[in-house]
């Protein structure tokens, strides 16, 4: 949704009929105490919906204009309630577990005006406001519910990937050494069904290789097949080809009664890394709408000890319940493929 929702006392009130399937006469009852009150609503407490699948606000009675819409930046959303005050202390829900919603703050921004601010995971809608009854807004939340995911289509993967612009590099020629984790008798993390991370990462690999060479990069994988790999041999692929650039490609995993957690994050070791690894995890969120566990520092081997900028992908969870289904479908590694290089020659690009 790209435009702010308006919602006036009446409209809520009209919601409010075609919810409860009664005839749409307006009640005049809502109305005066929403727009024609000259008595504040007093904002309580706001709580998810057993399937979080809904905010419900709690008011003690009804609250002025509900207007809603999206910031900026588009996982943030702003709902403002005119004609209404925070309770001195306002219960609030807890986010910890939820697969949506990363954050919430209230605040009141003018003596009438209550701002509700939530930020969300990039796949979450905000759908229409409606008022529930004179105590209560609910705020739909889609694309939460962990139980009716609908499997991305086709068409959405192939225009995903026809959106995805990759820079030509040739006047650079950078040497790049894409390097797929585990093999042979590592399987890496084993996931939902079976999904191994090997599988995953070497056929993306191949695929990044292959589009980082149709745009004027010099590739080198650090396997070109199945097979068992050291850490030790893969950093000496990347110094001993004099690369400017070294990825190593994972999958992650948790504990597999852990099917909620979900998303990607890119690794790096120093500062030099770290454009890299942001280039990466920006363009394989924005492509793949995938959840954002960040880029973030860590020690491992292949980073440590490359001397060129480094980044290591962690391109989703193989025990995930949302990721596993996308990591297992080969358009969608298609589509992860292009992301991970579009990220990959955005940054030779803006580092000559
Ligand atoms: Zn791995």
């Amino acid at each position: 949704m790209a435009l702010p929702t308006l919602a006036t006392a009446s409209d809520l009130s009209a919601h409010l009929n075609a919810a409860s399937g009664s005839p749409s006469t307006p009640q005049p009852d809502q109305i005066s105490q929403g727009l024609f009150s000259s008595q504040i609503a007093t904002l309580q407490a706001i709580e998810l919906s057993e399937d979080g699948s809904q905010l419900i606000l709690r008011t003690d009675r009804a609250v002025g204009q509900v207007n809603s819409g999206w910031q900026q930046r588009v996982t943030s959303h702003r709902i403002e309630l005119s004609n209404t005050q925070l309770a001195p202390q306002v219960m609030l829900p807890d986010l910890t577990d939820h697969p949506g919603l990363v954050s919430m703050r209230v605040e009141q921004s003018d003596p009438t005006t209550v701002v509700v601010r939530l930020e969300l995971v990039a796949r979450v809608q905000v759908g229409t406001i409606r008022q529930l009854d004179s105590q209560r807004l609910a705020v739909p939340l889609g694309g939460t519910s962990t139980s009716a995911a609908t499997p991305i289509t086709s068409e959405a993967i192939a225009s995903r990937i026809a959106d995805i612009t990759l820079p030509n590099v040739a006047h650079l020629r950078p040497r790049i050494v894409i390097d797929p984790g585990h093999g042979g008798s590592d399987p890496g993390a084993v996931g939902i069904g079976g999904l191994r991370e090997k599988d995953v990462v070497f056929p993306i690999a191949q695929r990044v290789a292959t589009l980082l060479e149709q745009q004027g990069a010099q590739v080198v994988l650090t396997r070109q097949d199945d097979r068992t790999l050291d850490l030790a041999p893969r950093v000496q692929t990347a110094e001993r080809n004099g690369a400017d650039m070294f990825i190593s490609l994972h999958a992650n995993a948790i504990s597999m009664s852990r099917p909620d957690v979900n998303g990607v994050e890119t690794y790096y070791y120093s500062s030099r890394d770290r454009p890299v690894a942001e280039a990466i995890q920006r363009s394989m969120l924005q492509a793949t709408g995938m959840r954002d566990r960040g880029a973030k520092s860590a020690r491992f081997y292949v980073l440590v000890n490359t001397s060129m900028p480094s980044a290591l992908v962690e391109m989703g969870f193989v025990t995930g319940a949302e990721d596993a289904p996308l990591l297992a479908n080969p358009e969608f590694r298609e589509l992860i493929a292009y992301a991970i290089a579009r990220g990959i020659l955005d940054y030779a690009l803006a580092n000559p």
